[in-house]
């Protein structure tokens, strides 16, 4: 019988007060400052890039198979090189000395530094994985720049990220090459692509909403941002910009920066001035990545007049796939940090992200569970990023084959790519729940579908 917690409820809140967790616990560390840490060169400097550097900071704490761990992952599955700012590693196991039980078991060490036997073996992948598994590079109406929903754009400035998660929906694109995957390349010269964006934006005033992306926006040189945010500012149809960067949980200090906060402060106040809605959208998956420093760095956006800070997290199996992680998340962020708690994605279907995956059903028995707990305008909506049809509340499906693991969405819009297709609008597209959440009769089904392909 599951135990509830002392209040009789199935979720008992209480308040948890931030706190940045001790990075002198790391023997690569013992001797960082606080100035050290609080400076966003020192943090891109000593990023963590390979398992050399990993080493270096670990020291002795974790034993050699967990190396040997991370080694065949890089190799042999890993669509994501490692990129960790030791602002995020220090959110791994943040309470004491990790060692390799408490690093292997760490919600974040899952999604951020994830090592093979994380992964099913028999099922890696699912047989309808993609690269793009949104379509996004197919919905390029210009280089960067994917047109799927009637009036919201979604421009990719750069393929690069202060760091890189292992589930990264984007992989076909962003970060380096690793052994399994060649990533796309942008060509553009960056001056001559975001011209080629405004000029879109000018030639089509029905698009009134821009998701300012990449890449995260904190790799973007900030006079290059700031240019292309006036530019933005400029073309009067633009009512909505947000801007995307998981950086403020992973590297707060970048946007604690002198420069950045005044450009900011100059953005929003002509943002203002015209009437735009300007917001920043970051991607916080566990409350552990929320510290001080995060909040302080949430808070002073607020403070220099952008309009709204808001989440963007992916629900994600051994990461916070459980009503009290997800509660406790978002109570952090509304709570402590000031950061709105907005969607919750379902991790998508992109190669080699299985045993992140959850069930459409389990996803929905998330929502029901979280209802009634926060604010109603922080309740945030689980969503399943359904290929060609978009974002979809997790109850918006229209049928359900539970044996097969096959859900069935409608939409009521054409993407870029549909403008001719009589049926966009009448069909139904498909959704796969992982195959090892299934019934044996159905991953049976899903075998001989192997064998007779
Ligand atoms: S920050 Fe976003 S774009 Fe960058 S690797 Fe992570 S999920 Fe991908």
């Amino acid at each position: 019988m599951t135990q509830l917690p002392h209040n009789g409820q199935p979720y008992e809140y209480q308040r948890r007060l931030l706190v940045e967790p001790d990075w002198t616990r790391f023997p690569g560390w013992r001797d960082v400052t606080t100035a050290q840490w609080e400076s966003a060169q020192w943090q891109r400097v000593n990023c963590v890039k390979n398992l050399k550097q990993l080493r270096a900071v670990l020291g002795d704490l974790i034993d050699e198979h967990f190396y040997a761990d991370l080694e065949t992952d890089q190799q042999r599955l890993a669509t994501m090189s490692m990129l960790l700012p030791p602002q995020m590693l220090n959110t791994m196991v943040p309470d004491k000395t990790p060692d390799t039980d408490t690093f292997y078991a760490d919600p974040i060490r899952r999604y951020m530094l994830p090592v093979a036997t994380d992964r099913h073996l028999d099922w890696p992948s699912h047989p309808h994985a993609t690269r793009d598994s949104l379509h996004e590079h197919d919905m390029w109406v210009a280089e960067g720049l994917t047109h799927r929903y009637p009036t919201k754009v979604l421009a990719e400035l750069l393929s690069t990220c202060p760091q890189y998660c292992g589930h990264c929906t984007r992989m076909d694109l962003v970060g380096n090459s690793t052994p399994t995957v060649e990533k796309l390349r942008l060509t553009l010269k960056p001056a001559d692509r975001y011209d080629a964006h405004l000029n879109y934006l000018r030639a089509h005033p029905g698009v009134r909403d821009v998701v300012v992306s990449g890449g995260d926006v904190a790799n973007v040189p900030w006079k290059q941002l700031e240019t292309y945010l006036m530019g933005l500012l400029s073309v009067p149809t633009v009512r909505d910009i947000r801007l995307a960067t998981k950086a403020l949980a992973g590297l707060p200090q970048h946007w604690l920066q002198a420069d950045v906060v005044e450009g900011l402060n100059r953005v929003a106040i002509t943002a203002e001035r015209r009437g735009v809605n300007l917001a920043v959208h970051t991607h916080v998956n566990h409350v552990n990545s929320l510290t001080p420093l995060v909040a302080r760095a949430a808070r002073m956006l607020l403070e220099v007049g952008v309009r709204d800070v808001r989440n963007q997290g992916v629900l994600m199996r051994g990461v916070n796939a459980t009503t009290t992680d997800l509660l406790d998340l978002c109570f952090g962020l509304q709570g402590e940090a000031g950061i709105l708690p907005y969607y919750f994605y379902m991790c998508d279907m992109i190669p080699n992200a299985e045993h992140w995956r959850v069930p459409v059903w389990y996803a929905q028995q998330l929502q029901h569970d979280m209802m009634g707990y926060l604010p109603g305008y922080a309740t945030p909506r689980i969503v399943c990023d359904v290929p060609f049809v978009g974002k979809r509340w997790v109850h918006m499906l229209t049928d359900y084959d539970r044996e097969h693991g096959i859900s069935y969405w409608t939409k009521n819009y054409r993407t870029s790519i549909e403008q001719d297709d009589a049926e966009a609008l009448t069909k139904q597209y498909a959704y796969y729940d992982p195959i090892d959440t299934l019934p044996e009769s159905g991953r049976e089904w899903w075998r001989k579908q192997l064998v007779n392909d």
